[in-house]
């Protein structure tokens, strides 16, 4: 076995049901789990892959439930290089609580240049969608943040969404 040249922690945040454990699973084993009750207490999942001819092991956080209470604790953010900020296009709730999420990481991260990525999950829904793209963007764009829709059930752009977030990362270790 190899050994990888970089360890990328990363953690995934966002209100309960937005799809994180779900984009979690599409990207590290492209799967996405039928039992919708998939919050399955695993901590982080890896992945390793290539980036700019490295070998890179991106160490993908779940929040495990915690994000029940609205937050996470500060352990949850140690060491993380990156963090998607997920919410659901369906649920404006969601995107709102996207600002308190990205607070709360401001005010527990360790690392003041952490790399995040606002991420509208489910756009597979298009009937019931009710968060606008360019108002998303136009916030992220606010925040300095990157930006991404994708869709765990669908696969499509998940794989773009971590790679994408995984690369700013690379630009700046
Ligand atoms: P978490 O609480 O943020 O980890 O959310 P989950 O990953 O457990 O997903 C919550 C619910 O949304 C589950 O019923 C999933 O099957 C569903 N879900 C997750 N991602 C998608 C998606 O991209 N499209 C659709 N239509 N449903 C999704
Ligand atoms: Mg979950």
């Amino acid at each position: 076995m190899e050994e990888e040249d970089y360890v990328f922690k990363v953690v995934v945040i966002g209100d309960s049901a937005v799809g994180k454990t779900q984009l979690l699973g599409r990207f590290t084993k492209d799967e996405f789990y039928l039992d919708s009750k998939s919050t399955i207490g695993i901590e982080f999942q890896t992945r390793t892959l290539l980036i700019g001819g490295k070998r890179v092991k991106a160490q993908i956080w779940d929040t495990a439930g915690q994000e029940r209470y609205r937050a996470v604790t500060s352990a949850y953010y140690r060491g993380a290089l990156g963090a998607m900020l997920v919410y659901d296009v369906t649920s404006r709730r969601s995107f709102l609580a996207a600002a308190r999420w990205l607070a709360d990481l401001r005010a527990r991260a360790d690392n003041s240049s952490i790399v995040v990525m606002l991420l509208g999950n489910k756009a597979d829904l298009t009937n019931s969608r009710a968060v606008d793209s360019d108002e998303a963007a136009a916030f992220a764009e606010d925040q300095g943040l990157f930006f991404s829709e994708a869709s765990a059930l669908s696969g499509d752009n998940v794989e773009e969404a971590f790679l994408g977030l995984l690369k700013e990362i690379y630009g700046i270790v």
